[in-house]
């Protein structure tokens, strides 16, 4: 029984969207979407995929309200059905990729050329995830399983994982080696959804010997990546192949299902610590010497002393004074390392953001006004400005969310939550919203 209003509501608000997000978005998530039926009470969606399901749910769900009838709840009242599971119920649920399919797909192996073990120096806070890393590196699948990685922003995760992928491929010829960032593995389920060669992802993925993953904090709140990661990883392990996962927390500090968290404990969980000075001072002449550029002890202590807590920003010192002490001839002092160096130093000592830098920083870049941004406005471009501004404070500022809410015009944690997980959503598939959060980065951090 179609009911025309309903029909018509829905073409409606096609038409509303159609002028409120890029081509390409429309292309991608709202033109697939199959009109089924309607009635005085619901609609029937037909969707591709629960992903674009989720992305009309996420995005716009007050305009569906009002241009759709409306469950007791408030929320529109819309039944999707979707096209691939009615494909993969007729053929058995979830099955494994089919065995008698031709071999897995190759895929190349992203691994950064110079994060190896022999470039990564040793000291008391990362020996001990070290020597498990070079454990598993041995013996695949047959030590710590899977190995879990955790540890604060620049001290050496990823550059771990990397060296457990060269040294695997360097040993064991035959193995079937593969790095990926979370980020990464789910653009690569819903490209796959999109062209239909989800099987061969799959494929590939289960076939597997070694699977290093990068950043798996990105999974939280991505519901049905998780369950699609989680069944990946079992399947893995259940053949014993090795993984390797990390992650800027604890697993139990994850947000991730029980399910997961347990499985990710099940092997070796283990902590990447800050170098102390010692370490820091090797880690300056390791890399300096590796460009070919000696640093004098005296300056490398330097150095150390002022950057502490991030081997990636120690990095970046280095560059400086390279490109520097290329373009002048004379020797580094200590006053020429300062003047460099003290626009970085300045960042860390006072690295400290606020959420006032924050506003600023959004107001000038999304055009509109901090005072617009602390108040109630629900106008499209505002309120986009503001969560934004909210995801940022989120990341970047280490206090509590109650106050970081509370210098949003006294917002509540919870909106700054909701914002959070939006934006954090919307950047892995609006690019343009992406450079944007970006942009903003760069001038906070300059
Ligand atoms: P994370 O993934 O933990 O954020 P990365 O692995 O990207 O950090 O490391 C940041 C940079 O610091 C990389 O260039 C890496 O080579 C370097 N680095 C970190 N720890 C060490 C170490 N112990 N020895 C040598 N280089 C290191
Ligand atoms: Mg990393």
């Amino acid at each position: 029984m179609l009911d025309t209003e309903t029909h018509n509501g829905w073409i409606q608000f096609i038409e509303f969207i159609q002028n409120r997000c890029t081509s390409a978005e429309f292309e991608n998530w709202i033109a697939p979407i199959k009109f089924v039926r309607a009635s005085v009470e619901e609609v029937v969606l037909e969707v591709p995929n629960i992903f674009v399901q989720e992305y009309l749910l996420d995005n716009f769900k007050e305009a569906l309200a009002h241009f759709l009838p409306l469950k007791h709840t408030g929320e529109p009242a819309i039944v999707f059905q979707v096209t691939e599971q009615k494909r993969e119920n007729a053929s058995g649920m979830n099955a494994e990729p089919e065995p008698e399919e031709a071999p897995a797909p190759q895929f190349e192996v992203k691994l950064n050329r110079t994060y190896t073990f022999e470039n990564f120096i040793e000291g008391p806070s990362n020996q001990f995830v070290k020597s498990a890393a070079v454990g598993v590196a041995a013996r695949p699948g047959k030590s710590y399983n899977p190995l879990f990685i955790h540890g604060g922003v620049g001290l050496g995760k990823t550059h771990l994982l990397h060296s457990i992928g060269h040294y695997v491929l360097e040993h064991h010829k035959k193995s079937r080696v593969q790095v990926i960032t979370t980020e990464q593995f789910i653009n690569d389920i819903v490209d796959s959804l999109r062209n239909k060669s989800i099987d061969k992802l799959k494929r590939f993925y289960r076939s597997l010997d070694v699977l290093l993953v990068d950043d798996i904090q990105f999974l939280q709140n991505r519901l049905n990546f998780e369950e699609e990661f989680c069944n990946t990883f079992e399947s893995l392990i259940n053949q014993n192949k090795q993984i390797v996962i990390t992650c800027d927390k604890a697993p139990t500090s994850l947000k991730l299902s029980e399910r997961l968290i347990a499985r990710m404990e099940w092997g070796l969980v283990a902590h990447m610590g800050v170098p102390d000075l010692e370490t820091r001072v090797a880690i300056i002449k390791h890399k300096s010497e590796s460009r070919g550029f000696n640093i004098p002890n005296q300056i490398a202590f330097f150095i150390a002393e002022h950057i502490y807590n991030n081997v990636r920003q120690i990095e970046g010192a280095i560059n400086r004074l390279c490109a520097h002490s290329r373009l002048m001839s004379h020797d580094l002092t200590q006053e020429i390392v300062e003047k460099i160096l003290s626009e970085m130093f300045q960042i860390s000592s006072n690295k400290k953001v606020s959420v006032e830098n924050i506003l600023q920083s959004v107001a000038a870049i999304f055009e509109v006004r901090v005072s617009e941004l602390k108040g109630e406005s629900r106008h499209k471009e505002i309120a986009l400005a503001r969560q934004v501004a909210m995801y940022l404070a989120k990341e970047l500022i280490d206090d509590s969310l109650m106050k970081i809410a509370a210098g949003f015009g006294g917002k509540t944690h919870s909106t700054l939550l909701h914002a959070w997980k939006k934006i954090s959503d919307q950047v892995q598939i609006n690019e343009p919203l992406r450079r944007q959060v970006q942009m903003v980065r760069r001038n906070i951090e300059s």
